[in-house]
């Protein structure tokens, strides 16, 4: 089998701002470090391991920080070094506020083709409680502003289970956020990371946050209006209309490899993944030294790789295709998991058929559970 085209990542970790949740590799914006930072990882960009790039996502961080010709600079790297194809998936993360607006028809020119935009609500007591400082004005100026700048390809990020947020409050940005006729709409629930302010709030004052229950009810108003609408909920967390699913993101779920560049980025090349380093300094200084970037890596074989893959698979609304598992991994999926599978079936969660195995609707819900059971087993 000919090797998959890698999706290429770019961390961008600079923020105008920190938000209290937050949990990625990120820094408040610093022009020193900023332009640092840009050195350090067009040098990383030049010495990594070559791969044949398919996708490109840039991340953070919030990468709207840094000027489009800094981004059109980082495209020319990886069209030049990684032969990313005309046309290719070029994706960039950005906060909707008056800076974008700006920038927005330079980075159409660098050649970015499709933006996802961090809106996390409508709601203007939910985006001051997540620490956000736009407006939903912003957001409708930004999105005119990007079809304007010539877009096509726009996602919409939303956060369900925000303190204080009720099925109602959702539901008016489910429809904002609808009103603006995105091709693509993210919605995570909240989840607290160890570290964060949030953290210290929740343990303080649990009964801030929403419970199980509501976080259930609220995820059911977004299958149930983002299906009506007429998007396929084609990950767990994710929504398309037809033919604009993330590319950059299947390829993750479709266990192919991807090369990240920058700090706390994450690599699958060859069966090995690898973290780098999450301490800016140390990245910075190993980068721009030509050394290798120091962090973490694993080779994942076996049973261990086989089962990482399921819990990906799972993740979409293909689940496991298992000709291709077969062909891919040796292994037979409903054979070798026989007591997972027939566990999650009865229970509602699972469904299997002679081609696939895939998550029902209910199983959605647990997804974390049922998907866990592939990697203990
Ligand atoms: S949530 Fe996004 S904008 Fe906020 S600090 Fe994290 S990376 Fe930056």
């Amino acid at each position: 089998m000919a090797a998959a085209r890698a999706g290429v990542y770019v961390h961008l970790p600079f923020c105008p701002y920190i938000c209290p949740y937050c949990d990625f590799a990120k820094w408040a914006w610093d022009d020193a470090k900023a332009a640092r930072y840009l050195a350090a990882l067009r040098a990383e960009l030049a010495s990594a391991p070559q791969v044949d790039a398919a996708t490109l996502f840039f991340g953070g961080g919030t990468p709207t920080t840094y000027a489009p010709d800094a981004i059109a600079a980082l495209v020319d790297d990886v069209r030049g070094r990684f032969g990313l194809p005309a046309g290719a998936e070029i994706t960039v993360e950005a906060n909707p506020d008056p800076i974008l607006v700006r920038r927005l028809g330079g980075l159409y020119a660098a050649g970015a083709n499709r933006l996802s935009i961090g809106v996390q609500s409508f709601d203007s007591r939910e985006l001051r409680v997540l620490g956000r400082r736009h407006t939903p004005a912003d957001v409708a100026n930004a999105v005119q502003a990007a079809r304007t700048a010539g877009f096509r390809n726009l996602s919409i990020d939303l956060i369900f289970a925000a303190p204080g947020q009720t099925e109602a409050s959702w539901s008016a940005s489910l429809e904002a956020a609808l009103a603006l006729g995105p091709e693509h709409v993210s919605c995570y629930g909240l989840t607290i990371e160890a570290g964060t302010p949030y953290a210290t709030w929740f343990a303080r004052e649990p009964g801030a946050f929403a419970d199980d229950t509501l976080e259930a009810r609220l995820y059911q108003l977004a299958i149930d209006r983002l299906r009506a609408a007429g998007y396929e909920h084609y990950e767990i967390s994710n929504w398309a209309k037809p033919g604009f699913r993330s590319q950059h993101n299947a390829l993750y779920w479709r266990n192919d490899p991807y090369l990240g560049l920058g700090v706390g980025a994450a690599s699958y090349l060859e069966g090995v993944r690898s973290t780098h380093t999450r301490e800016l300094e140390t990245y910075c200084r190993a980068a721009l030294a030509g050394d290798a970037i120091p962090g973490e890596s694993e080779r994942l074989e076996g049973a261990a790789r086989a089962g990482e893959a399921i819990m990906l698979a799972l993740r979409t609304s293909e689940g496991v295709v298992l000709a291709s598992f077969r062909e891919r991994y040796g292994i037979d999926v409903r054979e070798r998991y026989r007591d997972v599978v027939e566990r999650f079936v009865a229970a509602g969660m699972l469904a299997a058929d002679e081609s696939r195995v895939y998550l029902t609707e209910r199983g959605r819900f647990v997804a974390n559970d049922v998907c866990g059971a592939f990697l203990a087993d």
